[in-house]
């Protein structure tokens, strides 16, 4: 059962793991096959336009939401609508200047440069991008003491795509360098199902509307999630079933993965169950109920708030998290008498 609960925790991750090392088969190519998140891309669509008509390279864009929603998949449909090469890289990669340096120096006119979780490039590192992204330039200083010399290298015209989960967390003069920022959001059951059909159509993997719906409903708003829980119900399908994904097989893999019916894991139920076995319900600050449940703040931030708040059963105010009665409900407790106060007004925001 543990072992069982493990592996269902482990699914629910919308982090890369080595298991998605498939995923760029699964990755739309072009913009009309990205689905859901149409106020980005129709935003997207007219500066692609844009940048083509004036034979520009595209303005450097941000892209802010929770891991596994599409931002690495957009920046290469950007390099594909305008018909360029994509670099990818992370923040945590470019350890010094130079690497940067290097990096730039090897595009070409109009590429796109794509840094993801941009949010933890090291402070020096940040500095050499600020004038190749503002002027196209390098500042190089060559020698040192009072024989310093700074000189200047220009660079292509190039599109910068930084991803982070948290726009907030960028500093202030990195954030004022993009001109485009695109925030995206967690997917629909319905937006989730269409990628699930499309995902299973690439895999040649026959799926009743029912079974799609069924995955889509519990892949926490997450096409990596959603994907992912297709191949696992393939697998199911195959071996104890006659080959097609319909609701009985989704039903019968997800209970032995360990996925609840809203497709809550281990985690974010003992996160809702501390709040409201230790801390009455709430409010209590992240990093108390980071250290109570042994995770770091940001996992929880990321990978588990999110979807919580989505689904209603958790709020944040000023004074820290709390829970709300329909938590209390999907664990199957009974809600205190009166409401906290954080808790009545919130609700209906869902
Ligand atoms: P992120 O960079 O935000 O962590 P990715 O771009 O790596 O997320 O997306 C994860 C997976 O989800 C990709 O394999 C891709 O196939 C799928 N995916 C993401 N967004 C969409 C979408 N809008 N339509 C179809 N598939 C998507």
């Amino acid at each position: 059962m543990e072992e069982q609960a493990l592996y269902g925790a482990r699914m629910m991750q919308p982090g890369l793991t080595a298991a998605d090392s498939e995923e760029n088969s699964l990755r739309p190519q072009h913009l009309e096959d990205y689905i859901g998140q149409e106020k980005v891309k129709q935003n997207l669509k007219v500066y692609l336009e844009a940048a083509r008509r004036r034979g520009e390279a595209m303005d450097h864009v941000l892209l802010y939401g929770p891991p596994g929603l599409g931002k690495t998949t957009l920046a290469g449909i950007i390099a594909n609508e305008m018909g360029v090469q994509i670099r990818i890289t992370s923040g945590p990669a470019i350890e010094k200047p130079g690497d940067l340096a290097a990096l730039l120096t090897n595009l070409q006119e109009g590429d796109v440069l794509f840094i993801d979780e941009i949010h933890r490039l090291s402070r020096q590192v940040e500095e050499v991008l600020y004038p190749a992204l503002e002027d196209y330039a390098l500042d190089i200083i060559i020698g040192k003491g009072p024989s310093a010399q700074s000189i200047r290298i220009n660079l292509p015209h190039f599109t910068l795509v930084g991803a982070t989960t948290r726009a907030g967390q960028l500093t202030g003069p990195l954030r004022d360098r993009f001109g485009v920022l695109l925030k995206l959001e967690l997917y629909s059951p319905d937006e989730l199902a269409q990628i699930i059909r499309r995902s299973a159509g690439i895999l040649d993997q026959p799926i009743t509307p029912e079974g799609a719906f069924e995955l889509a409903k519990r892949s926490r708003g997450t096409p990596r999630v959603a994907n992912r829980f297709l191949k696992r119900v393939r697998d199911f399908a195959t071996v104890l079933g006659d080959g097609v994904i319909d609701q009985d097989v989704c039903l019968m893999a997800l209970r032995r993965m360990d996925v609840d019916e809203l497709g809550l894991d281990e985690l974010d139920r003992s996160l809702l169950r501390a709040i409201i076995e230790m801390y009455g319900g709430g409010p209590v600050g992240l990093e108390t109920l980071a250290a109570a449940l042994g995770e770091e703040a940001v996992t929880l931030e990321d990978l588990c708030e999110p979807y919580l708040m989505q689904m209603g059963f958790l709020t944040r105010t000023p004074r820290g998290r709390c829970v709300t009665h329909l938590a209390y409900e999907h664990l199957g407790l009974r809600p205190p008498e009166t409401a906290a106060p954080e808790d009545s007004g919130q609700q209906s925001m869902f």
